[in-house]
C-alpha cells in the first residue's frame, strides 16, 4: 500500500526512517531546501565572501549542490559561484561527467574552471596508481586536495563548497575515530575561518543522507552519473560504509549523532592551534604537525619519479 504524506494528502516518495516521516514530493524538496539553507546560514558561507568556488565533479551530490547553492545564494547578494572540477585523468571514467559539468554550467549560466593532474602534476591518475603502491583513492585524495585548494585560490576564492553527504561525513567521522586521529578531526570541515595558505571548506550538504541527495537529483530532474570509478572497489571506505549502514539499520540516527558529534568536538578543538609552513618545492601550505617540509603531493610526485628511475636505470 502507497502511504501518504504526512503534511498533505498527496503520495509520499520518501519515508524517513531517522525520523519517522512520510513525505511527498513537494514536501520532501522543500525539507532538503530548507536543511541545506540553515547549513548555508550556518556555516557563514556568504559572510562577506563575492565569489564562492564549488567542487563539482560532475556526480549527483556536486550537481546538486551546485544547482541548489545557485537557488540559495546568488540571489542573496552580489555573489557568484566558479564551479572547479578536478580532471584526475581516469580512462573511461572522467570524461563522461566532464559533459555532465560542462551541460550544468552552460545551463546555470555558472562560471566553470577545469584542471587536470596532467596540467598541475605532469601525471595522470592512471599513471600514478601504476607506479605507486598506495592505494588508489589514498593518492586520489592528497592530490585532489592540492588541485581545488589551488584552484580555488587562483579563482580569487576564500570558501570551497563541496558536495559531502551525511552518509560521506559519518564515514570519516568514524574512520578518525577509529584511528584516534585527533588531528584530522579538528581539520575537518566545515571550516569557520581559513588557515594560512588552505581554503576553507563548507560543506552544505552535511545533513542529507546519500539516499536523499540521490532522490533530490533524480525529482529535479538532475544528471546522475551512473558510472562508478574503476578505482573504487579498492576502497577502504567501503568497509566504513558496510560497517555504518549496520549501525543505521540497528540504530537509526546513528549518522546524524556521528556528525553531532564531531559538530561538538569541533567547537571544541581550536583552529588557531594549526600552524602551517610552506612547501619548498610548491608553495603550497604544509600542516607542522605533520613532521614534513613538502607538501603530501610534492611528497608523493617525489616517490613516484624515484620509482619511475629506479625501474628506467
Ligand atoms: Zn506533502
Ligand atoms: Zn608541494
Amino acid at each position: 500500500m502507497v502511504s501518504s504524506c504526512d503534511r498533505c494528502t498527496k503520495e509520499s516518495v520518501i519515508y524517513l526512517r531517522y525520523s519517522g516521516q512520510h513525505l511527498c514530493r513537494d514536501h520532501f524538496l522543500e525539507m532538503i531546501g530548507k536543511r541545506v539553507r540553515k547549513e548555508v546560514r550556518g556555516q557563514g558561507i556568504i559572510r562577506g565572501e563575492q565569489r564562492i568556488a564549488v567542487a563539482v565533479s560532475g556526480g549527483k551530490d556536486s550537481i546538486l549542490l551546485l544547482n541548489l547553492l545557485k537557488e540559495i545564494v546568488e540571489p542573496i547578494r552580489a555573489v557568484s559561484l566558479v564551479a572547479l572540477t578536478v580532471d584526475e585523468g581516469i580512462d573511461g571514467y572522467r570524461p563522461s561527467s566532464l559533459d555532465i559539468v560542462r551541460e550544468q554550467t552552460d545551463r546555470l549560466g555558472v562560471e566553470s574552471k577545469v584542471k587536470s593532474y596532467g596540467d598541475l602534476f605532469g601525471m595522470t591518475m592512471d599513471e600514478m596508481v601504476e607506479k605507486s603502491d598506495l592505494g588508489p583513492c589514498t593518492i586520489c585524495g592528497i592530490m585532489r586536495r592540492k588541485c581545488l585548494n589551488v584552484m580555488a585560490k587562483d579563482a580569487g576564492c576564500t570558501v570551497l563548497a563541496t558536495g559531502h553527504n551525511l552518509d560521506d561525513m559519518a564515514q570519516t567521522i568514524l574512520m578518525n575515530v577509529l584511528s584516534a586521529d585527533l588531528d584530522r578531526m579538528a581539520r575537518l570541515g566545515p571550516h569557520d575561518r581559513s588557515v594560512e595558505g588552505f581554503i576553507r571548506r563548507s560543506m552544505p550538504l552535511r545533513t542529507i543522507p546519500e539516499t536523499e541527495t540521490y532522490l533530490s537529483a533524480h525529482l529535479l530532474g538532475l544528471p546522475i552519473h551512473e558510472l562508478e570509478c574503476p578505482y573504487s572497489e579498492t576502497a577502504k571506505r567501503g568497509h566504513y560504509r558496510d560497517l555504518m549502514m549496520s549501525a543505521e539499520e540497528v540504530t537509526p540516527g546513528s549518522r546524524h549523532s556521528l556528525l553531532k558529534f564531531q559538530k561538538q568536538l569541533a567547537s571544541l578543538i581550536s583552529r588557531s592551534d594549526i600552524s602551517t609552513s610552506k612547501c619548498p618545492k610548491c608553495g603550497e601550505p604544509v600542516f607542522v604537525g605533520e613532521g614534513k617540509r613538502s607538501c603530501r603531493a610534492c611528497t608523493l610526485l617525489g616517490d613516484l619519479e624515484g620509482a619511475h628511475e629506479k625501474e628506467t636505470s
